[in-house]
């Protein structure tokens, strides 16, 4: 992989994040003045309650209740939370996952032109990745490998995972204060360090080719998630505790609650339930999968056959704004067929609680305020051509609904 900054054709097009950075006019980075999440207090409140959230749904799908309010609260025993078996599984997975990630398989391809017109490159490989670790899985099964173990220690590998979140969001903050101003993330330039350490003060920190934002997105907690490089995690938001908690912690433990949930309480589901599931998720894949490809085609080669004959409407950045096909639909068609999926993972748990739709019910939350994150980027980016946008697509995720 290259960690060359090359200088994108059509310099001049926005710049990550809704800056608008002309060639050899470089503006200096602003402060971010409007703060998400409640602001520092919000971010120091998250802090403290997601590592809980995290132990006390996996306690509680382990109780025979499996009740999202346990009463009385899940049995905790302080000294059953360290393992160090867990601390080597943890490490040995990160440590196969960094290796798969640094092979030369696969393509090579840039990012979107960052604030000072350079664009980063990415090796494209999830899928080689996945592949491999699925042949090494299936090798060590074959070979007597305890896989059943990983649910069993689950509370323990998650606290590893919570500790070497909360070691590598330090970290980072701490480079951070030491990186020139150019590398810094819009939105996590506050100037107070309880606020940029949970957003994310710098916005692609690397270790020579090795992208530590894009390693994370990608690979220890969720591999083969492709089209990710115009993505708000990868254009706007930094790097810190936000996205290494979620990448690390939040998505590989409460993601699989439903997997957990099932291993201690079986669920009965009829062959045309199971199929029925199977062709909603289907669904949602094709509607996830075809709208973000849309939007990434379009964003990077708005001339590919694929895409020119979309309707657009254009912008005072010189961007454009697709206002056909997928993105005709609603304003985040791409959020649509992800909330069909995780609808789709939940329903084989039966519908007698409550705990294993935890995921459909944050999930929804979480794109609701998502899209009105990006609505505010993007009406910030575009003014009255998002306008326009928003008068021509008035359903932000759900067509009709809202
Ligand atoms: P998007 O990929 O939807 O990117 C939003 C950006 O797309 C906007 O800022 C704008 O940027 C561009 N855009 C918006 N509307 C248009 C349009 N009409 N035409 C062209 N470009 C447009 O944002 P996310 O990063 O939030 O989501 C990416 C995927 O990740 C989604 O599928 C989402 O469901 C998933 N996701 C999953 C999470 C999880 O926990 N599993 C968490 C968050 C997201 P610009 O104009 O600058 O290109």
């Amino acid at each position: 992989m290259s960690g060359v900054r090359t200088r994108p054709h059509g310099a001049g097009e926005a710049g990550a994040g809704g800056w608008e950075p002309r060639m050899g006019q470089m503006t200096k980075m602003a402060r971010t003045s409007n703060l998400e999440f409640g602001g520092p207090l919000g971010a120091l409140v998250l802090v403290a309650l997601l590592p809980c959230s995290v132990l006390y749904l996996l306690l509680a799908c382990r109780t025979e209740a499996a009740s999202v309010l346990n009463n009385p609260l899940p049995q905790l025993d302080l000294s059953q939370l360290w393992d160090p078996a867990a601390l080597i599984l943890v490490l040995a997975w990160f440590a196969l996952q960094s290796v798969l990630y640094l092979l030369p398989l696969g393509k090579v391809t840039q990012g979107m032109p960052l604030r000072d017109g350079t664009r980063l490159s990415y090796r494209i490989n999830g899928l080689h990745a996945l592949v491999i670790t699925a042949l090494l899985t299936a090798v060590g099964v074959v070979c007597g490998l305890p896989l059943a173990h990983v649910h069993d220690c689950c509370v323990q590998l998650a606290c590893v995972c919570i500790l070497t979140s909360f070691a590598l969001s330090v970290l980072l903050y701490a480079r951070s204060l030491c990186v020139s101003e150019v590398a810094l993330a819009p939105g996590g330039n506050s100037g107070n360090p309880i606020y940029d350490f949970f957003i994310g003060h710098e916005l692609n920190p690397r270790i020579g080719n090795f992208d530590l934002k894009y390693f994370c997105e990608l690979r220890p907690g969720l591999i083969g998630w492709e089209a990710v490089l115009t993505t708000m995690d990868i254009v706007n938001d930094g790097f810190g505790f936000m996205l290494a908690f979620g990448d690390l912690t939040w998505v590989p433990f409460t993601y699989s609650l439903q997997a957990h949930f099932l291993v201690s309480h079986p669920q009965e589901l009829s062959p045309t339930g199971a199929v029925a599931i199977t062709l909603l998720n289907a669904l949602g894949y094709y509607i996830f999968r075809s709208a973000n490809s849309q939007k990434n085609t379009f964003r990077r080669n708005p001339g590919d056959p694929t895409v020119a004959g979309l309707e657009t409407i254009p912008t005072a950045t010189g961007r454009q704004l697709l206002v056909s096909g997928w993105w005709g639909l609603v304003r985040h068609p791409n959020y649509l067929g992800d909330l069909i999926m995780a609808l789709a993972w939940s329903l084989p748990c039966g519908l007698d609680h409550a705990l294993p739709y935890f995921y459909v019910v944050y999930f929804t939350a979480l794109l609701i305020h998502r899209e009105a994150r990006d609505e505010h980027l993007c009406r910030r980016k575009y003014g009255s051509a998002w306008s326009t946008y928003c008068g021509r697509v008035p359903y932000r995720i759900f067509p009709y609904l809202y």
